[in-house]
Parts: structure tokens; C-alpha cells; sequence
């Protein structure tokens, strides 16, 4: 087993490619995989593509030769995020308490938040993140619909990111004793996958995500990008709140490679203030402010790389290299500026998943399913 060390957090994970091989290999078992936004702006370097080729087509027909029984889309789960998230968001604002709402899909920064301030620890939603959501749903929707019982089920991610091994495995994010997620791998190891397959993806034909948890929308693809997530639930909030269609969808002002990114939104009179940062320096340094009560806001995203996802520790190498950082995440917003359905509360699965199953965001068995109090520990705090 390959052993590797998170330069975000210095955790150190284990690869689990052999447990997705055997998994493969074993008759008994439904594999379903789900893939992260930000893969698909990158893997393709490990094949000789370009910097920031979208490779999404090509990566599901690889996916399903390597033998996977399903190939879902995370960004569908990051749709369903936004959904549960935004719901969170509008709750606390117009009760005007627990601000401001830290996002809470990123492990890296949820491990720093829980050592070096866990005295923050009521500001992160509670929502689980969108690869841990999707594992839920996979054990519990999807298995009812197929028939098949969830502990013959194996769900893997394929995550931009080493933290996520560690946000897999802790003992919290389970659903009635089965494990939402059982292996996350890495976009490298994904990548040497398919080498040890002989697949080599600049040869794959385009094939779509499968249903019912494959439709996605823009929002959930700016999940990679470093002010994706705030502004993929901009767009649900304001149109909730306002009940208005947004006249211009792009948040530009959140996005791109700066520390930190701001912006005010007008929610019916109420103007609202929020911030993106990356990098764990940043972060220490936007927290310190709020706490000392220098600064005000309602709605922070945190992610721990520099950049967002795609500059994750478990995509191809880039050591910091600006112009692939930013090819990358070129890539990710022209997917969402060519995808037709460009608003989580517009994805129709979701809303298909809201009638079958959850009922509504928020409800109890959206809380009992897609929420979680992480893995803090009272002791430290
Ligand atoms: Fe993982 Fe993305 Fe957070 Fe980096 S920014 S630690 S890749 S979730």
C-alpha cells in the first residue's frame, strides 16, 4: 500500500487502489464510483493532454471499462449540497445568528478548524460534504431502487484531495452501521489505474455519467474552484429569497487565485457580506478578524488549498505552477458556462430525489441522512 503525505494538513493517507481492484474483482459486490469536479480538468495531464483540457466524456467511458457497475457525477451531490447548505444559510441569516456560516465541504480545513479553533466550532454548516452525501444516497436511495442491500454495495471516490481518505474513514460518517463512502482514491491513482488497465484516455469515446445521481449542473461543476461553493449557493439563496431570476449567474468577483475574494449581495433589502479564501494561512488569518470581531460576515468559503480542488494534493504534480492552476480552473468554469442547467435547485434529479425520498432541504431525514457534527471532539476545545 502506497502511503502519502497531505501537503495541506500533513495528514498522512493510504493509498486504496488494490481494495478497488479487489472490489472490481469480486462478483458479489455492486462498485459504484463517483468522480469530483476537479478531476476532470486534470487528469488528462497525466495522459499528455494539454493543461485544463476537460476530459469528462473520456473519463466516464474509462471508468465504466475499468469495470465500475455505476459511474456517478459528485457534482450531482454537490447540487444536493447547495440545496441542504443554502437552506442552512437563508435560516441563519434571517434569524441573524451563528454567523457567519462557514462552508463545510473541504476535510483539510475542517481538521485545521477542530485543532486551532474549535471554539468556532457552531459556524460550519453542518452538512456532510458532496462525495459523503453521495455515498449516503448511493446506500439508501439508489440501493431501494436496484434491490440491492447497501452492505453488498462498494461505493468509491475518486477525490482531488488526500484529505478526503481521512473525512472517509471517520467513525461518524456511516448510515446505520455501513460506511457512506469505503475507499477514497486519489486523481493520480485513478490515473495509474488505468495505465495498470492498459486505458489510455486521450483514446476513450465520450460516454455520459449514469442515472439516477449523474445530472449535474454549473454550480456543482465550480465545487473545484476556489470560490465555486459560495457562488454556486449565491445563486440558489438569492432566487429563494427574492424569489427574482438572477439577471448575470457569474459571481466574478469570488473567483480567481486571491487570498480573499468579497462580495455584497442585496437579499431583498438585507445586503449580505461574503468572502472566499484558500490556503490555511489565509483562513487563520480571516477567522482571527471575525473572532476578534474586526470583520463582519455572513457567509465564508474555506478551502485549504491555494486555488480550491484543483489545486489539490491528489491531482497530477504541479507544485504550485500559477498558469496550470489557472488552466485548470478555466476549464471548470467554461464546463459550467456550456452546461444548460447552470443552478443546483433547477438539477431535476435533485428535485426528483427532494419527491421520492427527502421530501424537502431541511427535513428530518435530510438532517438523519445528509448532516453531520463532524468529528469534533469536546475534550480539545
Ligand atoms: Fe481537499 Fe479540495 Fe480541501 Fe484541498 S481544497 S483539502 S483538495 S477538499
Amino acid at each position: 500500500q502506497c502511503v502519502t503525505v497531505c501537503p495541506t494538513g500533513a495528514l498522512t493517507a493510504v493509498g486504496y487502489m488494490k481494495e478497488t481492484w479487489d472490489a472490481l474483482f469480486d462478483p458479489s459486490k455492486k462498485v459504484v464510483v463517483q468522480v469530483a469536479p476537479a478531476i476532470r480538468a486534470a487528469i488528462g495531464e497525466e495522459f499528455g493532454m494539454p493543461d485544463g483540457t476537460a476530459v469528462t466524456g473520456k473519463l466516464v467511458a474509462a471508468l465504466h471499462q475499468l469495470g465500475f457497475d455505476a459511474v456517478f457525477d459528485t457534482t450531482f451531490a454537490a447540487d444536493l449540497t447547495i440545496m441542504e447548505e443554502g437552506k442552512e444559510i437563508i435560516e441563519r441569516i434571517q434569524k441573524n445568528e451563528n454567523l457567519p456560516i462557514l462552508t463545510s465541504c473541504c476535510p483539510g480545513w475542517i481538521n485545521f478548524l477542530e485543532f486551532h479553533f474549535p471554539q468556532l466550532k457552531y459556524m460550519p454548516s453542518t452538512s456532510k460534504s458532496p462525495h459523503q452525501m453521495m455515498g449516503t444516497v448511493v446506500k439508501t436511495y439508489y440501493a431501494e431502487k436496484i434491490g440491492v442491500k447497501p452492505e453488498d454495495m462498494v461505493v468509491i471516490s475518486v477525490m482531488p484531495c488526500i484529505a478526503k481518505k481521512y473525512e472517509a474513514a471517520q467513525p461518524n460518517l456511516e448510515t446505520n452501521g455501513i460506511r457512506d463512502v469505503d475507499y477514497v482514491i486519489t486523481t493520480r491513482e485513478l490515473a495509474k489505474m488505468f495505465k495498470e488497465a492498459g486505458i489510455d484516455l486521450k483514446d476513450m469515446p465520450d460516454e455520459e455519467f449514469d442515472n439516477p445521481l449523474g445530472e449535474s449542473t454549473g454550480a456543482g461543476v465550480i465545487f473545484g474552484s476556489s470560490g465555486g461553493v459560495l457562488e454556486a449557493a449565491l445563486r440558489t439563496v438569492y432566487e429563494v429569497v427574492t424569489g427574482n431570476k438572477l439577471e448575470n449567474i457569474d459571481f466574478a468577483a469570488v473567483r480567481g487565485l486571491a487570498g480573499v475574494k468579497e462580495a455584497f449581495i442585496d437579499l431583498n433589502g438585507r445586503i449580505i457580506r461574503v468572502a472566499a479564501t484558500s490556503g490555511l494561512g489565509n483562513a487563520r488569518k480571516i477567522l482571527e478578524k471575525v473572532e476578534d470581531g474586526s470583520i463582519k460576515y455572513d457567509v465564508i468559503e474555506i478551502m485549504a488549498c491555494p486555488g480550491g480542488c484543483v489545486n489539490g494534493g491528489g491531482q497530477p504534480f504541479c507544485h504550485d505552477r500559477q498558469e496550470k492552476i489557472e488552466a485548470r480552473m478555466r476549464a471548470i468554469y467554461e464546463i459550467d458556462h456550456t452546461t444548460k442547467v447552470r443552478k443546483s435547485h433547477e438539477n431535476a434529479s435533485v428535485q426528483k430525489l427532494y419527491d421520492e425520498f427527502f421530501g424537502e432541504p431541511g427535513s428530518e431525514k435530510a438532517h438523519q441522512l445528509l448532516h453531520t457534527d463532524y468529528w469534533f471532539d469536546d475534550s480539545k476545545a
